[in-house]
């Protein structure tokens, strides 16, 4: 009788490695039936008669990606002899979850700890004994690199299958999880008819489907397997299984009852428990050496449950002290004061003058481009230092724990764990933080990142949160903070709004990622990085925002007949004068602010070039002192606050709307992403003006009232109760779902 072996793991564990070395030349190359996922397979060297398998690198077992999928069904309908599980012991926490769920399957299998050599080089130990004994599993030490120890597991293996025994799994979730699954499993027993299954000596649970079919054969090893699917709802198996409506009921008080008690959902739950088993396996088994040590402690301090977020907190509250209101506030207010206030604008204009160019010339030089360009690149130095910041966190690996944290959060709001990457690289630039979006394969959490992640502040929206903070609020770097958390509160609100509509309800895909070690930041790393950044904002001074200012300059200073006008009387303000009644809710009613906010479509940076032109102009004096006076004196502080927000959430810039058209690939979405952003931005400056300003003794009136129904409204589409269930609920739930 032929062996069949199955090589299961996560990507990068070194299947491929121990494959080859096994294997040799017999390999054979092909697809698995009906997707484009690689099947390799091959006789061991030594024994013909053993055949390896290679299964696509997978994280864990739920079907979420086609490599899962081809997996799961894989093991569970070609049942192999054995499974022979390569574990990056190097990277053990997040290796181990896998491992938790392939010893759910009921075969034999044998863990493989690869990528010894790397543990014992870092100093580390692995108690393999106790890993083995915890986990009811045999577990080797290998290393395929380095062709250690291969050889001898996979002796282990052949005689491990040849004996066919199955190990109990291991004790993964809490008791009261325990005893959800134990009565399901029960169920299971009972309702299904013991059968002897041919010669064979497995006991074989057939259950008859309700039209007396045969809806699914089960091995008895394989019970829990199913009561672990029945309990997370999964639609494939709900299907398959075909229960009859009283024994369905029954599972969904079950898992009701459990979602109660816990006040989460199934499958959440699931996930949870096994993330926190992992956790304690790991730190049961693997002894670190000193300097892992440290790295602990101060892990268990910045992400920590309850203090990782004030920690967080006050990082970039620091941050943006620093950057904005500290060493790179003083710098800016040079730049933008005397700088490209005072000293290139007179140097350039007596240049010109002495050539003798035309005024209008010489005005659209000045007050245009100068002006326009001068007023975002003065915001150069807050920015340089905030990059700066930025990329030292990143370089000693606070950015990852970020990460680690901020996905913690977005899996409780029922975002995506994976759409944080999304949105953090969207504090960068929106554009490339879109199309991150793409390694989310749910449509739905795909599609829910792409409308969202623009509302996270970019790189371009910062001059317009220096210009708010500097000009109004006297540098305060509580006001640049705040436009952070208002944008990612923004992404959690939408993120539960959304969740509660039809096309939106689903549950979170889980995420796994590991935690990098700490090292002190390379130097010449930060700076390239950050002069990368600040690199691409100046080249979009020099392109987008010199054309931009150059056609706001123009259209102010002409009107319809083509001639020199003030700039009230200007095209622009006619433009400008037809939209302002819209914002004037908002609290900035001016043509100036209307003109500025669609400028800010074609870069969001052009806001503060389109105020440079049009506010800063007649302010640089002698001194130049100032710049921005004219623009503080247009607003009133909270209508500058709601300008700022309505700018940030709103439409984002034209590249990143041609990338959202890209990632939806479809027109309906797209303009349903940007109707979206539109009327949330809208609704929130409107409550921040309307209320702030009731709330500051200016009397209740029409405003008010409307942002009162607004706040309602937002309250009631987030409270509400979930009244759509993702297909995989409605599979497996009597009651069905509202379709
Ligand atoms: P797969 O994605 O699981 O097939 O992983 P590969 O076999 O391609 O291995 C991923 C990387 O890990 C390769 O660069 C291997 O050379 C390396 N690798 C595999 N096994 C070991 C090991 O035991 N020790 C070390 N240091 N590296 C290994």
């Amino acid at each position: 009788m032929s062996l069949r072996i199955a090589l299961a793991g996560n990507p990068n564990s070194g299947k491929t490695t121990v494959f080859n070395l096994l294997t040799g030349a017999t390999q054979y190359v092909g697809n698995w039936p009906g997707v484009t996922v690689e099947k390799k397979e091959g006789a061991l060297k030594n024994r013909p008669d053993v055949l390896l398998e290679d299964l696509p690198g997978i994280y864990s077992l739920s079907p979420y990606s086609p490599e899962e999928i081809v997996s799961r069904d894989y093991l569970l309908s070609s049942a192999p002899n054995m499974i022979l599980n390569i574990v990056d012991a190097s990277n053990l926490e997040r290796n181990l979850y896998l491992t938790t769920q392939l010893a759910e399957l009921g075969l034999p299998m044998l863990v493989a700890l690869n990528m010894s050599d790397v543990v014992h080089k870092r100093g580390d130990a692995i108690d393999v004994a106790k890993l083995s004994q915890l986990l009811k599993l045999p577990v080797v030490e290998i290393s395929a690199l380095h062709d250690e120890g291969v050889r001898e597991a996979v002796e282990q293996a052949i005689h491990l299958a040849e004996n066919g025994e199955w190990s109990e799994p291991p004790c993964v979730f809490s008791g009261s999880l325990e005893h959800a699954l134990a009565h399901i499993e029960d169920m299971l027993h009972h309702i299904f008819e013991d059968e002897k299954h041919g010669e064979d000596h497995h006991h074989v649970h057939r259950h008859h489907s309700r039209d007396g079919g045969l809806a699914v054969d089960i091995p008895e090893q394989q019970l829990r397997w199913y009561a672990l699917r029945l309990f997370e709802r999964d639609p494939h198996v709900c299907r398959q299984m075909a229960l009859d409506e009283p024994t369905q009921a029954r599972v969904e008080m079950l898992i009701s009852a459990a979602e109660q008690a816990e006040d989460e959902d199934a499958e959440a739950l699931l996930i949870r428990e096994r993330y926190d088993y992992v956790e304690r396996l790991t730190a049961a088994c693997l002894v670190h050496s000193g300097k892992r040590k440290s790295a602990e402690l101060l892990d268990r301090l910045l992400v920590n449950r309850w203090a990782a977020l004030p920690i967080f907190a006050l990082v970039m509250f620091a941050v943006y002290y620093v950057s904005i209101s500290g060493l790179g506030g003083l710098l800016s207010d040079w730049a933008t004061d005397t700088l490209f206030g005072a000293l290139i604008p007179n140097a350039v204009s007596s240049w010109l003058a002495a050539l003798q160019v035309s005024d209008w010339l010489i005005a659209l030089i000045v007050d245009g481009i100068i002006a326009g360009v001068g007023a975002v690149l003065g915001f150069l130095p807050q920015l340089a230092i905030l990059f700066l910041c930025l990329a030292l966190l990143e370089d000693c690996g606070y950015m990852a724990r970020i990460a680690f944290i901020l996905d913690r959060i977005f899996r409780r709001f029922g975002l995506s764990g994976k759409s944080f990457i999304p949105m953090l690289i969207a504090t960068g630039c929106a554009v490339p933080g879109i199309m991150a979006s793409r390694t989310i394969e749910n449509d739905k959490d795909r599609r829910m990142t792409v409308i969202t992640a623009s509302f996270m502040p970019c790189g371009a929206k910062l001059p317009l949160i220096g210009l708010i903070a500097g000009a109004l609020f006297g540098g305060s770097a509580l006001i640049a903070a705040s436009a952070y958390v208002i944008g990612a509160s923004s992404v959690l609100v939408s993120g539960l709004m959304l969740k509660k509509t039809r096309r939106f309800a689903c549950s979170a895909t889980p995420f796994i990622m590991e935690l990098p070690d700490y090292h002190l930041p390379n130097l010449r790393n930060v700076l390239l990085q950050a002069w990368d950044r600040c690199k691409a904002f100046i080249k979009k001074a020099g392109t987008i925002i010199l054309l931009a200012s150059m056609l706001i300059w123009l259209l102010s200073n002409f009107n319809w007949r083509l001639q020199m006008s003030p700039a009230d009387a200007s095209m622009l303000a006619s433009l400008g004068n037809l939209l302002a009644p819209l914002f004037a809710p908002l609290g900035w009613g001016s043509w100036q602010a209307a003109v500025a906010t669609i400028a800010g479509l074609t870069a969001k940076e052009a806001i503060v070039g389109t105020m440079g032109v049009l506010y800063g102009v007649e302010l640089v004096s002698e001194t130049g002192m100032e710049m921005w006076s004219n623009f503080a004196a247009a607003f009133t502080p909270l209508g500058a606050y709601s300008f700022l927000l309505f700018n940030l959430l709103c439409v984002p810039c034209f590249a990143a709307v041609g990338a959202i058209r890209r990632e939806m690939d479809s027109a309906r979405w797209t303009l349903t992403a940007l109707g979206y952003q539109a009327c949330f931005a809208y609704g929130v400056s409107l409550c921040v003006y309307q209320l702030g300003r009731f709330l500051g003794g200016h009397g209740f009136n029409f405003g008010s009232a409307a942002a009162m129904l607004i706040v309602a409204i937002f309250l009631y589409l987030l409270l509400r109760k979930q009244r759509y269930q993702c297909e995989f609920a409605a599979a497996c739930n009597p009651q069905g779902c509202a379709k």
